[in-house]
């Protein structure tokens, strides 16, 4: 008899995690056997835990907060998008070696065109955030045609990096930075076909808001990868202002179908996912 598929995910906190309930239910709906295990492991324990996870056998991992660019060193290999983002959240074994992916990009702009019915090709977008969600975000946009990209950051220097590893992707996109409360901002956000949060505020921690978003109409649409059980503040206000939305619950699901083909060859039941997702909630 085969062996159940061991995959899992690290994290730290995980408690929140949905992933389980994703990889389960398509687990099933392909007569899968698997189990899927979500391990806190703290920074200080992450070495240790790849290596549990060799000597283990284990066929799979996810990797979510905050060990996504930590974990790139204890690997055998990472492929070239997940080098390029600088992060990896889904973990291969390949004829014994750990090998480390990046499929938040192909989740968000799946989202993009499949659910919101929009291709970002030739597309002015706004990003706010240039953390990992951000890079991967940004990389997925240039890689997809967006011909701008203007990046929004607390910390500019990180945008500013993002920005010039966007142009080394594709160089026919124009990215820039824009930087809080300046005119340049505002003029981005207006004239912008796509607005996308990809930082952590929106969580409801704090009740913190994105500098320019007062400028969102009717002619956006508006993506938020923050995922709650109710929408967040920017999808609500951007809804009042008559944008269309789109919500990460979605760009959630795309990442963990990419992950899963990756380990079983096979597809995802996206519905059916997100159907399960939403009652969880
Ligand atoms: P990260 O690497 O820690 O980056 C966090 C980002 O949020 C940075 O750009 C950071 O700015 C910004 N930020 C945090 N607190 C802020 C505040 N108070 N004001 C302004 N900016 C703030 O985290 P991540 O992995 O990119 O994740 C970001 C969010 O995306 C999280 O909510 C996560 O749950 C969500 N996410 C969703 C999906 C999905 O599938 N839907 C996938 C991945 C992540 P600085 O650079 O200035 O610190």
């Amino acid at each position: 008899m085969e062996k159940p598929l061991a995959l899992g995910i690290i994290g730290h906190p995980i408690g929140h995690t949905l992933s389980p309930i994703m990889h389960t239910v398509a687990a099933a709906y392909h007569g899968i056997e698997l189990s899927y295990s979500a391990y806190d492991v703290k920074p200080e324990n992450l070495s240790r835990a790849i290596d549990g996870i060799y000597t283990l056998s284990i066929d799979g991992i996810n990797v979510t907060v905050p060990h996504k660019m930590a974990v790139m060193e204890f690997l055998d290999h990472v492929d070239d998008e997940a080098k390029i983002i600088g992060a990896v959240n889904t973990i291969t074994r390949e004829k014994g070696k750990l090998v480390g992916h990046n499929t938040d990009a192909y989740g968000f702009i799946t989202s993009l065109k499949e659910n919101a019915g929009v291709d970002p090709k030739g597309k002015w977008t706004v990003v706010y955030g240039a953390g990992g969600a951000a890079r991967a975000i940004v990389i997925g946009l240039a890689m997809a045609g967006a011909e701008r990209i203007t990046i929004v950051n607390r910390t500019e220097s990180k945008a500013v990096r993002l920005a010039v590893d966007a142009v080394q992707v594709a160089p026919d996109t124009t990215t820039q930075v824009a930087g809080a409360d300046t005119n340049k901002l505002f003029e981005s956000v207006s004239t912008a076909d796509i607005i996308i949060n990809a930082t952590s505020v929106g969580m409801g921690a704090g009740g913190e808001s994105l500098p320019g978003v007062e400028r969102i109409n009717e002619n956006h649409l508006v993506a938020d990868i923050v995922y709650s059980s109710s929408k967040t503040e920017l999808l609500k206000q951007a809804e009042k202002a008559g944008a269309r939305t789109l919500d990460g619950l979605w760009m959630l699901i795309h990442q963990g179908a990419a992950a899963f083909r990756l380990w079983t060859g096979k597809s995802f039941p996206v519905d059916q996912v997100r159907e399960a997702l939403v009652s969880k909630f």
